[in-house]
């Protein structure tokens, strides 16, 4: 899941999803669960912490 208040859209995190399962919109960062493998590399590489496997 994503903390939508701490994200500043960077986009590491979906630079480095192998599953292509995140979407980086304006001011929105949308997970698609189905294709998610919850491998947790988008977590390390987060600069703020916004995500979590929960
Ligand atoms: S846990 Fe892995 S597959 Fe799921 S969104 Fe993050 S980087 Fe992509
Ligand atoms: S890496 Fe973190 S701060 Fe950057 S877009 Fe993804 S969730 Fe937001």
């Amino acid at each position: 899941m994503i903390i939508q208040e701490y994200c500043m859209y960077c986009g590491a995190c979906a630079g480095v999803c192998v599953a292509d399962a995140i979407d980086v919109q304006e001011l929105k960062i949308v997970i698609d669960d189905e294709k998610c493998t919850k491998c947790g590399l988008c977590i390390k590489a987060c600069p703020v912490a916004a995500l979590s496997l929960e």
